[in-house]
């Protein structure tokens, strides 16, 4: 089986029990749950029987410890996360307003893990996976660019394969330098998994059908669109498939769009029909918002199972 690899943030998610605008006054607050949005996916493919391991780098800390035992409990290879005596693992506070937007405080760049730069540990996973997966939100990051290059260019050099979700805020895409990174990784995927309107990040047209042509002439063999509680497309080989959303209720939409995502690939690798691949990751993410915390929502094959069955009879 293909061995999945993928680079980027691990933190802990802090979240506010009531809504509102921020954090200026006393909160009651729930967590710590692990999360980062690469975390969250390798989580999914872990679960989910898919080999697969993640570069990262965490304190030497409760925090750090929290991730690591639940990334190895799910089945993900952790020999690529490194600890850091005397730094703190990331951290996110978060807060839901009335609307369902969101306010978050980060404490990424100044932690762990935005210094996670290549060790041994990491230099053997990129020579022995056969997929690498690539968080947009891992790319904003300077100093893992060169890195998620480098070990995309090495993966691919070999027959493997890549995917990409850009995980974008707009007001990051004008970073410097972060625009041409993610040209150099589109140009090498095999499977992109952009968000709403991040189906337009690379194409001049505001139309979706003319912007999924754009992408497809690019070479990319399938695109999946999440349409969050619209439900999510796939295009390959020329078609178009749709699957219309589960009914749930939303607990808590973070990480949706990751376990979706680690849900698509552990399919589409095994060779699955387009249609079983989506089925499972739609169930995936509509399952991952009825649960509070990020990573709290990821889910096993037979879990999968069991919500298909209770929502569609
Ligand atoms: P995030 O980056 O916050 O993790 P995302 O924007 O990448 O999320 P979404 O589109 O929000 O991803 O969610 C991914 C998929 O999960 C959707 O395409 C859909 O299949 C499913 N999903 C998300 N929210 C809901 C919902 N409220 N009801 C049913 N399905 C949902
Ligand atoms: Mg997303």
């Amino acid at each position: 089986m293909k061995k999945v690899l993928t680079i980027g943030e691990i933190l802990v998610e802090i979240v506010a029990t009531t809504k509102g605008h921020g954090f200026r006054s006393a909160q009651p607050l729930v967590g710590p749950f692990p999360s980062g949005a690469p975390a969250i996916f390798i989580d999914q493919l872990g679960k989910l029987g898919t080999p697969c391991a993640i570069v990262s780098r965490v304190g030497d800390d409760d925090f750090g410890q929290l991730n690591i035992e639940r990334l190895r409990a799910d089945g993900v290879d952790v020999s690529g996360i490194s600890i850091a005596p005397g730094e703190c693992t990331g951290s996110a506070f978060v807060r839901y307003r009335e609307d369902g937007s969101r306010a978050f405080i980060f404490n990424i760049q100044h932690s762990a893990c935005g210094q996670i730069s290549r060790t041994a540990a990491s230099e053997k996973l990129v020579d022995h996976c056969d997929h690498l997966h690539v968080m947009g939100s891992a790319l904003s990051a300077p100093g893992l660019r060169g890195m998620i290059i480098d070990a995309a260019e090495k993966i691919k050099a070999r027959g493997g394969s890549l995917s990409l979700d850009p995980n974008l805020r707009p007001e990051i895409l004008n970073r410097p330098g972060l625009r041409p990174a993610l040209e150099r990784i589109l140009s090498m995927t095999d499977l992109f998994m952009p968000s709403g309107d991040e189906v337009f990040l690379f194409s001049d047209s505001r139309d979706e059908a003319a912007a999924i042509q754009d992408l497809l002439r690019r070479g990319i063999r399938s695109i999946v669109v999440k349409r969050g509680s619209e439900g999510a497309s796939l295009f390959e080989n020329g078609e178009r498939y749709d699957a219309s959303p589960m009914q749930v209720t939303e607990t808590d939409p973070t990480g949706a769009g990751d376990s979706f995502g680690g849900a698509f690939l552990s399919f589409w690798l095994a060779g699955a029909s387009a249609q079983m691949a989506l089925r499972y990751a739609n169930a995936a993410g509509a399952r991952a918002v009825t649960q509070l915390g990020p990573m709290e929502g990821t889910s096993s094959r037979a879990e999968l199972d069991n919500f298909l069955h209770a929502l569609e009879d």
